[in-house]
């Protein structure tokens, strides 16, 4: 059969970016369309977490403050599965999420998939890379930032448009455009002088 044979077991190919695999699921869920309101929970968790990430580097408790771990436990309740193996057309013995009812209360109802993104965010949490899930500083695109100082979409030019639209930039090309037309009008007015005629 066909199929059989791209069926793999998940042997997880060594990458050169940590985080990257589970960065870029990550993000390209969140560029998909549609699911909102899961979208917009998942991107609140997201962002505690970042703020618990910089205030654990900083060694202060700004962000998050000091009742951050029981503030993040609450959303956290909200999310209760099981683990159960499945297997599907890509991958056999995959260890799948299955949303449960949750007991009490903060009840919501999780899809299987938002579910394995947010165990995805928690294992770039372990890799201290949750940081890198950015939005594209130029087009609001989610990204994973192979590295820290990355702010733009990878191969596209959100990079370059974003540096020409900024202030400095526009001012520096101002500057020379003023520069190269007056050099230009007084190598005009020196032809002009001198009884040279440009053609048309
Ligand atoms: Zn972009």
């Amino acid at each position: 059969m066909q199929r059989r044979a791209t069926r793999r077991l998940n042997t997880q190919p060594a990458t050169r970016y940590l985080g990257e695999p589970e960065g870029t699921r990550i993000a390209d869920w969140l560029n998909a369309a549609g699911k909102r309101e899961e979208k917009r929970r998942f991107i609140s968790l997201l962002d505690h977490l970042k703020g618990f990430a910089i205030d654990l580097r900083r060694g202060v408790a700004r962000f998050v403050g000091p009742d951050g771990a029981m503030k993040l436990n609450g959303i956290l309740s909200g999310y209760s599965y099981r683990l159960s193996f499945v297997s599907d057309p890509d991958e056999l013995f995959k260890l799948a999420v299955i949303p449960t009812a949750p007991a009490r209360g903060n009840a919501r109802s999780v899809t299987t998939e938002a579910m394995m993104v947010n165990l995805l965010m928690f294992d770039l949490w372990r890799l201290g890379r949750v940081d890198r899930i950015r939005q594209c500083q130029q087009c609001g695109r989610w990204l994973f930032a192979r590295l820290a100082h990355h702010r733009y979409c990878p191969g596209t030019d959100c990079a370059r448009k974003s540096n020409e639209a900024k202030p400095s930039f526009k001012a520096r090309r101002r500057a020379y455009m003023r520069r190269y037309y007056a050099a230009k009008l007084s190598a005009g007015s020196r032809s002009k002088r001198s009884g040279v005629r440009k053609s048309k």
